[in-house]
C-alpha cells in the first residue's frame, strides 16, 4: 500500500517540532479550505492536509509513521560495482534472431527483521548475520537485438526490479551448434 509523505504534504522537515507542524497545518488548512473562497481552495488537498495533521499531531501515530517511512527509504543495492558487467553466452543462431534474455544479479536488500541495523536484542541479527542486508538475486529481463556479434557490448539502463546500469558482453558458445 502506498502512503503519502505527510511531511511533504505539510511542507515541513521530518525533524519538525509539534509547534512547526501545527503552524504549517493551520496555514495550509486555511489556504485549501473548500469554503475559504480563495483561489487555491481545493477539497482534495484540504483532505490530505487534514490526514497529515491527524497522523503527525499524535505522538504515537507519528512515531509509527516515522518507522514505516524510514523502512521505505532504504533501496536495494547491487552487491557488484555499477555499471554491472555480465557476459551473455549465446549461440550464433540465438544471436542472429535476438530475443529476451534474463540476467541474474546479486542484490543486497534491506533486512526487515533488524530494520537494517544488523542487531537484535541479544546480539547480531540472526536473519542477516549482522550485515543489515539480505542477499537476494534480482532477475533482469532485457531485449537483445537481432544480429549481435561475438564480443559486442550492449548497454542498458534497467528500472525493474531495481534501477541498474548494465553492460552485457556477448560471447558466442563454442562449438557452433
Ligand atoms: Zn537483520
Amino acid at each position: 500500500m502506498s502512503e503519502h509523505d505527510w511531511y511533504d504534504v505539510l511542507g515541513v522537515d521530518p525533524g519538525a517540532t509539534h509547534a512547526e507542524i501545527r503552524a504549517a497545518y493551520r496555514r495550509l488548512a486555511r489556504r485549501y479550505h473548500p469554503d475559504s473562497g480563495a483561489e487555491e481552495a481545493d477539497p482534495r488537498r484540504f483532505q490530505l492536509v487534514q490526514e497529515a495533521w491527524e497522523v503527525l499531531s499524535d505522538p504515537q501515530r507519528r512515531a509509527a509513521y516515522d518507522r514505516r517511512r524510514r523502512r521505505r527509504r532504504f533501496r536495494p543495492r547491487p552487491l557488484v560495482p555499477q555499471p554491472v558487467r555480465y557476459t551473455l553466452v549465446m549461440s550464433p543462431y540465438e544471436a542472429s534472431t535476438g530475443g529476451t534474455v534474463e540476467v541474474p544479479i546479486p542484490f543486497g536488500f534491506h533486512c526487515s527483521t533488524c530494520n537494517g541495523t544488523g542487531r537484535a536484542m541479544w546480539g547480531p541479527c540472526e536473519h542477516c548475520a549482522g550485515a543489515g542486508l539480505v542477499r537476494r538475486t534480482a532477475v533482469f529481463r532485457v531485449t537483445v537485438p537481432a544480429g549481435v556479434r561475438h564480443d559486442q557490448v550492449l548497454h542498458y539502463r534497467v528500472a525493474k526490479p531495481v534501477e541498474v546500469e548494465l553492460l552485457l558482453r556477448v560471447a558466442f558458445r563454442w562449438p557452433y551448434p
